[in-house]
């Protein structure tokens, strides 16, 4: 703010300073050539004052008219020069001499007016001595010096006024050089400041990139945490809580995966469907915590029997289990289900309500095929449960394959 100020300021004066200058450098021009003039004028005023004095004494020494008639045509010129003459000093500080040379010359002529008088009437002699008489011989040597006063006036005026011009033109000189100066400061200040500012933009810059680093940074933290927290929440989904096993949601993904793999490869895929025996009776009597217990220990013992790649044990619902085994025929899968069933009896879980055994065990249903275009996976679960339902029947802690 402070240096755009002082830059108007500056130019202002630079302006003001040429214009100074260029106004000087008329003026003193212009007054060479009026001093020039005037100078011109004067000489001229002498020489025609000459002119006329010689034209009259050469008159009235040779009693001749004829140069007595060219003296009005020298006296107006003479007059119209001091008049030029007059006007081209009014400027000046000469009014004094020049109205004293006007006054000699008035007076000069108001003599020589009397002698042309006597001479144009051939009267000679009176004329004669009109001209030769002392005091007009005084009269033109005092307007002779008056003359060579007014042109040693004249010098002085005119050196007054150079000098004059001379320290109006070193003031303007100063001024233009201290406006340069300064223009010369508000530049080196200004190229400081702009360093300032890029230097600080610069810094400016650094510090949002370390922002967006850091920004960036936790944003790729936060993106790892919330991929571990949904693979958790995945984990969670498909999970059965009590038992730690695969829940009946990821239960159905899976059959329907299973299925679709064992047809497209045309490979058998088997179910079993496990009920424990009497579990209504083992909760009334042992306390719904205690079946809880059961429960989990039974879904532990089925997930150790259960070990094959691809097999997978999961919570059907309640205190039913169901198994996925893929690639064994119903036999097959009837023979691996009977060692389910034994390692469950082999437990030995007392349970005072199963009048046989006296101990927890499970009824297994099985069921196998390599599923046939347009037969629903769904079908193959019914079927396992049905065989369920006739181990059931058929007195419980067994295995039976379906028809
Ligand atoms: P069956 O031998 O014919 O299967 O007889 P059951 O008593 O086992 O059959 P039912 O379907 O009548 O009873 C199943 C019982 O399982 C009923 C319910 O109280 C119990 N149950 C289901 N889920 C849970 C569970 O998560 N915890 C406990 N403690 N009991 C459960
Ligand atoms: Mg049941
Ligand atoms: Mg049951």
């Amino acid at each position: 703010m402070r240096s755009t100020r002082s830059m108007y300021v500056a130019v202002a004066v630079l302006v003001l300073t040429m214009a100074v200058g260029s106004y000087v450098d008329n003026e003193n021009d212009a007054m060479h050539a009026r001093h020039l003039e005037i100078n011109t004028g004067l000489e001229r005023m002498v020489r025609l004052n000459q002119e006329l004095t010689n034209m009259l004494l050469l008159a009235v020494l040779e009693q001749n008219t004829l140069r007595t008639a060219s003296y009005d045509t020298v006296n107006a010129d003479l007059e119209s020069t001091i008049k030029t003459v007059s006007q081209l000093t009014r400027k000046l500080d000469l009014s004094e001499e020049m109205s004293a040379l006007s006054d000699d010359r008035s007076k000069l002529h108001v003599t020589e007016d009397a002698a042309l008088k006597l001479m144009r009437q051939e009267r000679w002699g009176e004329a004669h001595k009109i001209l030769f008489d002392d005091l007009y011989v005084l009269a033109r040597k005092v307007y002779e010096i008056n003359s060579e006063t007014a042109v040693g006036a004249l010098t002085g005026e005119l050196a007054k006024t150079v000098e004059y011009f001379n320290r109006l033109r070193l003031a303007a000189q100063a001024a233009r050089a201290g406006a340069l100066l300064l223009l010369l400061w508000i530049g080196a200040m200004f190229s400081r400041r702009m360093r300032q500012e890029v230097a600080q933009q610069a810094r400016l810059r650094e510090e949002i990139a370390a922002s967006n680093r850091e920004l960036e940074d936790k944003v790729r933290q936060r993106t790892t945490e919330l991929e571990t927290a949904n693979r958790q929440l995945q984990a969670l989904s498909a999970t059965d809580g009590l038992t730690g096993l695969a829940n009946r949601r990821k239960f159905d993904l899976e059959w329907e995966a299973e299925w679709q793999r064992a047809s497209r490869q045309a490979l058998p895929l088997a179910i079993a469907m496990v009920d424990v025996d009497q579990f209504k009776a083992y909760n009334d009597h042992y306390g719904h915590q205690m079946g809880d217990l059961c429960l989990k220990i039974v879904a532990q013992t089925l997930g150790g029997a259960v070990q094959r790649a691809g097999e997978m044990v999961t919570r059907y619902g309640g205190e039913e289990f169901a198994i996925i085994i893929p690639g064994l025929s119903g036999p097959e899968a009837c023979a691996m289900l009977e060692r389910v069933r034994v390692a469950v009896q082999a437990l030995g879980l007392p349970h005072a309500k199963a009048a046989v055994t006296g101990v927890v065990t499970v009824s297994i249903g099985v069921a196998s095929c390599v599923p046939a275009p347009g037969q629903s996976s769904a079908s193959l679960v019914q079927r396992a449960d049905a065989a369920m339902y006739r181990a059931k029947n058929h007195g419980r802690n067994q295995v039976v394959l379906a028809d």
